[in-house]
């Protein structure tokens, strides 16, 4: 890489971010390399930079050992395309949540190894002023005092910053239905409930209790009656999987569309039972959003680690869905060396030329890097997260990043 100045960026103990232009810094794609100049964008609004604690980078000279290593978490709206290459030290702390991507200095710049790959301005950083946000949510819990799910997404919107928790609130583009407490998967990197042996704690509570179709409908329809072009979602990070509750979903569905024929009732779901899928489509429900890592059994089945399903079910939801003209999108939980393996792109490129959904949302996942290696291994030929999208995009899929109504 020639023409720019390119350099590694890190911290020292004490998270104090450096830059070392006599460095030139290495990537993981799922195998270790220089970043390639096409690869990297100036860091974007709302970029955080985050320090690995006990973790060294690595670079073309080898193990930077009294260096601590660097990496950006991205701004939603963009597709990571690496992650940091680093040496992880004895007795290194487990690492939070996060979508780890790579970073490094540029003409004096930090820049990310990332692509833009979805423009909704809806998604964009908030700022509340000070009590602003409290006094938004208290007039409106204030109207329906007995709502535990109002009560649940205003917690989230305070405590969680969810986006479409606060949407119920400010009563824009789309609003959060949480609706099970329970889930039939255990992700390894599951964000609303952890097992113990994860050694980090879940980033959200998941809700305790059942809601009720009278709750969820109460809110919906409150929303839909005043959110032109309005999405109410069921599925949220604060539960577990909504399906194991479609009697009640569609219940919700037939309420809401007694009182309001505005907007769009969607589904964020793991697709693991199709017959639930099917009832709240009989229901009425309109969009789907199907999570997967993988379209590989064996990749999927580490992370998921599903209980009385497989992926066999996810995908035989997909085209259940597509089959029955709902708008389908796929949450792929996207990590470079796994999703951009050949392997895995001709195994995606099959199911898309059966199944044609509208748009796959190449979503970040957000894990250690290595714990994830170690769990599902490395590619045998990685060809590149931009090759991914293309892949995705040359069977006429829209790539995304969230959900839109057209
Ligand atoms: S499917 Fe969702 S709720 Fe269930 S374990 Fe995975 S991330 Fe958690």
């Amino acid at each position: 890489m020639s023409a720019r100045a390119v350099g590694l960026a890190y911290c020292d103990a004490r998270g104090r971010i450096f830059f070392d232009g006599t460095r030139m810094p290495l990537a993981d794609g799922g195998v270790v390399r220089e970043p390639r100049a096409e690869e990297l964008i100036p860091a974007p609004p709302g970029t955080v930079s985050t320090m690995l604690p006990g973790r060294s980078p690595r670079s073309t000279r080898g193990i930077e050992k009294r260096r601590t290593a660097l990496a950006a978490i991205l701004p939603a709206g963009y597709t990571r395309l690496t992650v940091p290459a680093l040496e992880t030290r004895a007795g290194a702390p487990a690492l939070p949540l996060f979508g780890y991507t790579f970073a490094c200095v540029v003409d004096d710049e930090l820049h990310v190894a990332a692509m833009r790959t979805d423009e909704s301005e809806d998604w964009t950083p908030r700022y509340f002023g000070d009590g602003e946000l409290e006094r938004i949510l208290d007039a409106r819990l204030a109207g329906d005092p007995e709502n535990r799910v109002l009560r649940q997404v205003a917690l989230c919107s305070r405590d969680y910053g969810c986006f479409t928790a606060q949407n119920v609130f400010l009563e824009r583009g789309e609003a959060a239905l949480p609706v099970s407490p329970k889930c039939n998967a255990r992700c390894v990197g599951c964000i609303s409930e952890l097992g113990q042996d994860a050694g980090i704690p879940s980033p959200q509570t998941r809700i305790a209790y059942e809601t009720t179709a009278g709750e969820l409908a109460r809110i919906a329809v409150h929303h839909l009656e005043r959110v032109e072009d309005g999405i109410v979602s069921f599925g949220q990070g604060c539960e577990g999987e909504p399906l194991l509750r479609g009697i009640t979903i569609a219940r919700a569905i037939e309420k809401i569309r007694e009182r309001s024929s505005n907007g769009t009732i969607n589904l964020n779901t793991n697709g693991s039972m199709t017959n639930e899928l099917k009832r709240c489509i009989d229901a009425g429900l309109q969009a789907v959003r199907i999570s997967l890592n993988s379209f590989r059994h064996d990749v999927y089945a580490a992370y998921y680690r599903p209980m009385m399903y497989s992926l066999d079910n996810v995908l035989a939801s997909i085209a259940l869905a597509v089959r029955h003209g709902l708008r389908v999108s796929l949450n792929l939980l996207a990590h470079p060396g796994v999703t951009d393996d050949e392997d895995e792109i001709r195994a995606m490129q099959t199911f898309l030329h059966e199944v044609p959904v509208t748009m796959v949302q190449t979503r970040t996942l957000n894990i250690d890097p290595h714990v994830y290696f170690d769990l599902v291994g490395r590619p045998n030929n990685p060809l590149g997260m931009r090759a991914a999208i293309d892949a995705i995009r040359a069977h006429q899929v829209a790539v995304g990043n969230f959900t839109h109504t057209h």
